[in-house]
Formats: structure tokens, sequence, C-alpha cells
């Protein structure tokens, strides 16, 4: 019987699958970490740019691996701040986002982990079409290598905070965050990483025992059971209380502290006893408090809480020593929040296609 066998993803190994694997093809050993380089650090996108390696090895790389590159679909730059929304097509036609920001502190990127999500969070335009699939590591990473090469720009910070879940995707996180931090590769450090998640409590324990230097945000929005399920359908899984013996573990697992993220919605979570439930859960973790204004889908009637009332939530949380900043909203003239470039590019996409979607 004919074998088919697929070609592996070169640019999701690490360093000693790729030299064991190139041993088994006859490779010698020192040729693995030459294409990881040219892979991870110098960003090349096709093995015919690797100049030292010679010709029979890049036609019998091409035979035996795939070379994940993205494509930009479009970019759409901020007048107001620079930050840049980058629009990517993957090899089968999905596409994501990814952000670009320029702070003083040096550049983020802000990358999607899965193609759309299945978590529901009212608020969010990323899951309003469900999950199609995840994201492998390299699709990931090179988010952040196309965005690098575009700009020609050193990207220093990476947040896992653009569309999908990354716990939900949890083996393929992890790889990525090797890879991403490999001193043969980018070599970002883990305290330059963050990673976003509603919430998925016993991804939490395995990712504390990993014992990584990364940050953990954890979206939290509202402080009661009740109000957390209101908008986000993750809290009929899990208890708060049980979110917080989790991040109280990864707190004392790794000695980081939790970032929590409360996005304000006007008349929802903005009062004096949300700030008040806050408190009582940001201090015993020492957690810091990333206030994000609500940013309005035109598919749900969120509105944003007004100034005043954000600047009197930050208050009362550092008038109790909570840690806690507003999130800047940046490329805000650019399509506002997460997974609307996405939505808008998918719906134009419907209106000139002919044939019915199934
Ligand atoms: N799934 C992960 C990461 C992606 S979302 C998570 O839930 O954390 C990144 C952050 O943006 C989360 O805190 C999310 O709740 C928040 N967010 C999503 N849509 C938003 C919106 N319209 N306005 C404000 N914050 C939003």
């Amino acid at each position: 019987m004919m074998q088919t066998e697929e070609r592996k993803d070169i640019k999701s190994m690490t360093l000693p699958e790729l030299t064991e694997a190139l041993e088994e093809l006859g490779e010698k050993k020192f040729r693995a970490k030459q294409i990881y380089q040219w892979m991870h650090q110098k960003l090349v996108r096709s093995y015919a740019e690797m100049t030292n390696i010679g010709g029979t090895l890049q036609h019998k790389l091409e035979e035996h691996f795939k070379f994940t590159n993205l494509n930009i679909l479009r970019m759409q730059e901020s007048k107001m701040d620079g930050t840049r929304k980058y629009l990517f097509e993957l090899e089968d036609g999905e596409v994501v986002e990814s952000v670009f920001m320029r702070y003083k502190h040096g550049n983020s990127v802000c990358i999607s982990s899965q193609v759309g999500c299945r978590m529901g969070c009212r608020f969010c335009a990323s899951t309003l079409d469900g999950l199609a699939r995840n994201l492998t590591p390299s699709e990931m990473l090179d988010q952040i290598y196309a965005i690098s090469l575009h700009t020609g720009e050193r990207v220093s910070n990476v947040v896992v905070m653009g569309t999908g879940e990354p716990m939900d995707n949890f083996d393929n996180l992890i790889r990525f965050i090797q890879l991403l931090t490999d001193e043969n590769g980018l070599h970002i450090s883990q305290r330059n990483l963050t990673v976003s998640t509603c919430g998925l409590v016993p991804k939490i324990y395995e990712l504390a025992d990993l014992q990584l230097q990364i940050t953990l945000a954890l979206s939290l929005h509202a402080v009661t059971d009740e109000k957390r399920r209101t908008l986000m359908p993750i809290a009929n899984q899990y208890s708060i209380d049980e979110l917080m013996k989790a991040c109280a573990y990864y707190f004392e697992k790794t000695g980081r502290r939790i970032t929590f993220e409360y996005s304000l919605v006007g008349g929802v979570n903005d009062t004096k006893e949300d700030a008040a439930g806050l408190i009582g859960l940001a201090a015993p973790l020492h957690a810091h408090v990333n206030l994000i204004p609500v940013n309005p889908i035109k598919e749900r009637d969120f509105v944003q809480s007004e100034e005043r009332a954000i600047t009197a939530f930050r208050e009362r949380l550092e008038k109790n020593r909570v840690n806690a900043t507003v999130r800047r909203e940046m490329g805000r003239d650019i399509d506002g929040a997460c997974g609307q470039l996405r939505r808008r590019h998918m719906e134009n996409k419907d209106e000139t296609n002919a044939s019915p979607c199934p």
C-alpha cells in the first residue's frame, strides 16, 4: 500500500528534534543549528535563502519538511499612535490578525492563538463564529516574524491576547513559548511574554507546574460568579473561588504576580461594590489589575463606562494598594476590538462571494 507521509512542519520543531530528524536523513548534526538559526533568527522565508547549506540539502529539506509562512493580506496603521494591525492569510486560506504596538520600553506584538474561539465571551468579537481550528506553533511564531520583517524593527514583548483561548491550545502554546524564548531563535525573555486566559483552571495548574517565568493574565471581568456567568460562559464551569486558588498556586510555584484583566462595561461591572470586590480578590494575591474600557462591538449592546467612572474605579483600587493601570486604547481609529478586522474581512468576502457558504 502506498504511504502518503505528511511533511513535517519544520518551523514548529525544536532544535533537538530537528537535529534528530536530520541525522536520520544522514546529515551532519551542525546543519540543524544552521537551519534553525536561518528560520528563527534570520527569519528567512524559504530554503533557497539558506545560502550556506548547499543546494542538495535545500532540495532534501523541501522534500521532507514544509515551511510555514504567513502572508500579509492587509495592514492598517493608526494615525494616532503608529499601532499597526495585520491580517494574515494561513496556508489553508484561514485568516488571523495580530497587532504591532510601539511603547517607550520597546515594541510589542499581540498574537492570535486560534482561528476563532469557542469560549463565547459576550463582549468579544473573536468568538461570534466559534472556533475554526487551533494555530500551530509555527503559525503563532510567524505572526511575530512576519511583523518583524515588515517593520524592520525588533520585537521585545509578546502578548498572547489576540483571537483565541491559548489554554485551549495548550501543547502548541507551550511549544511556541519554547521556540520563541530559545537562545538560537529570537530569544525573547520569558518575562517579556504574557499569556492571557479566560480561566481554564486545570490548565493554570499545568502551566504553574512548568515553572516558567512568563506573566499570566486572567480575564476576570466580574467579581461574583453570578455576574461573571452573564459575561463569560466559562464561569459556569469554574467558580471564582476555584480560579483564585489556581492563581495562588501559580504565584507560589513561579513567584510571578498574576495580572487581572477587567473590562469595564458601563452600568454592568463598574460600581463601588465591584471595585470593593476586586480589591478583595486582587490584594491577597498581590495581583496587578489592568482595566480595559470595553470596546463596543456592533453585535452586542455593551457600552464603555464613563471616563469619570473609570477614573474613580482605578482610584479606589489604588487607595487600597491594588496596583492598577487603565489600558490605553491603542489604534482606536483602526477597527477597535480584537477580532474585528478579521470579521470585517470575512463579511466583505461573503458579500463578494456568490456561492452560499455551507
Ligand atoms: N482568550 C483569552 C485571550 C484573548 S482576549 C482571554 O480570554 O483572556 C484578550 C483580552 O481582551 C481578554 O481579557 C478579553 O476578555 C478582552 N476583550 C475581548 N473583547 C473585548 C472587548 N470588546 N472590549 C474589551 N476587552 C475585550
